[in-house]
């Protein structure tokens, strides 16, 4: 259909969970000239920037901005508050998990990795009874993503925080919330996280390249005989510096100013409201992939992710395959499979600047790629998400009204 075209109307369905498309108002914001970075305005941009990501990851201490990719600030969390050898329990939820355990040891930690299936979040009571039984308080960190991006499992921070301190152990806790900040409720301070672990090219809506330390009082006092080596993400440096809106470094100047416009935009439309439109666009996305007879990879309804959501094709079938013709005839993009799931699944991002009718588009998709791809399903995934849609704007509207 499209082999004879130079272009493709219309804009691509980007439904992997991130990168997310960006708004204009933000793409609007980083196409301006570039301004001195060590002088008075970009010091007013910086501070604006600075304080703003606080409010998104709801702390009253400092964040730190660093141009680089999501991995960098997970070895920037590792190295800034730890030591070599160090023991740190990390928690196997999928394929992020297991990078962010690999990096441990390239970096010589000693991670104490608890076994998972991929197909649901991080157990509490699995964490606690891990550090129970470490009387000498060897470990040093908790290490655990907040959204598994690879499976669509969300875990329950709080009650993380809650084992931790059932269990009396002193570790550090560091949260990635690489692929849940700013699309789903994150408490920095009120949840006690130690290294908060962010990116911008998800809920943030901006470019990748980009990402975040938020720390706590012991994050910081843990760096202070931290003994890893570290040089272009030590804290102390960044600290110093943005005390006074700089950098150690060229910072990047334009992704700074998307970040104030999307932190604007967030608040806006009020970040209750942000979170309410993710679960409701999960929502609908689930009730699509259960009206199509297919299996939604995360087993358990209380680590159902808001952002994104994978889902299972059966047996015999391949999810890589079915991706390839929905590029192909409908110009959307899924996120792939990864390890043991390879060719199994497929994800659908439902995060950042998204709305209903963009997920009833990429839903529709779907439902014509799975047909075209021979998958086994039934009719009417998109009928179901219109309906569920339908009912949460019928009550919203019926309660405005009273
Ligand atoms: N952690 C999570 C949960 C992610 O989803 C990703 C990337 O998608 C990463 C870490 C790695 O981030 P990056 O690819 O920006 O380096």
């Amino acid at each position: 259909m499209s082999k004879n075209a130079s272009r493709t109307a219309g804009r691509h369905f980007l439904q992997i969970p991130g990168p997310t498309p960006i708004p204009d108002r933000v793409l609007r914001a980083m196409d301006t000239a570039i301004i001195d970075h060590r002088g008075p305005e970009f010091a007013k941009l910086a501070k604006r920037a600075l304080e703003g990501i606080k409010t998104i990851f709801k702390t009253a201490n400092p964040v730190i901005i660093y141009t680089a990719t999501g991995t960098g600030a997970w070895e920037a969390a590792l190295v800034n508050a730890l030591s070599p050898g160090d023991r740190v329990l990390m928690v196997e939820t999928g394929q992020f998990a297991t990078l962010w355990k690999t990096m441990a040891v390239k970096l010589g930690l000693k991670p104490e990795f608890i076994a998972g299936d991929w197909r649901s979040g991080a157990d509490p009571a699995a964490i606690e009874a891990h550090l129970r039984n470490d009387k000498a308080h060897e470990i040093k960190a908790v290490c655990v993503l907040h959204n598994e991006t690879a499976t669509g499992c969300l875990s329950p921070i709080a009650a993380i925080r809650k084992a931790i301190d059932a269990a009396g152990h002193p570790a550090l806790f560091m949260v990635d919330t690489i692929s849940s900040l700013a699309s789903t409720d994150y408490r920095h301070d009120e949840w006690g996280v130690d290294v908060s672990v962010g990116g911008a090219q998800k809920g943030l809506m901006l470019p990748p390249g980009m990402s975040f330390n938020a720390i706590s009082d012991k994050a910081i006092a843990a760096s202070k005989t931290s003994k890893m080596t570290k040089s272009f993400w030590s804290w102390e440096d960044m600290l110093n510096m943005n005390k006074i809106g700089f950098f150690p470094y060229t910072p990047a100047t334009n992704m700074l100013q998307g970040l104030a416009v999307a932190i604007d935009m967030l608040h806006e439309e009020g970040l209750d409201n942000v979170f309410a439109r993710h679960d409701r666009l999960a929502e609908a996305t689930r009730r699509a992939v259960r009206a199509w007879g297919l299996e939604i990879m995360c087993k358990d309804p209380k680590y159902y992710s808001p952002t994104v959501t994978a889902v299972l094709v059966p047996e015999g079938h391949d999810a890589d395959a079915m991706r390839n013709l929905a590029l192909e005839h409908f110009n959307i993009s899924y996120g792939m499979s990864f390890g043991r799931f390879a060719g199994k699944m497929f994800r659908i991002g439902h995060l950042g600047d998204t709305n209903d009718l963009t997920i009833l588009g990429a839903l529709a998709g779907t439902e014509m790629a799975l047909a075209l791809s021979g998958i086994p399903h039934r009719k009417g995934g998109v009928q179901a998400a219109m309906d569920y849609l339908v009912s949460v704007h019928g009550s919203a509207a019926r309660a405005a009204a009273e």
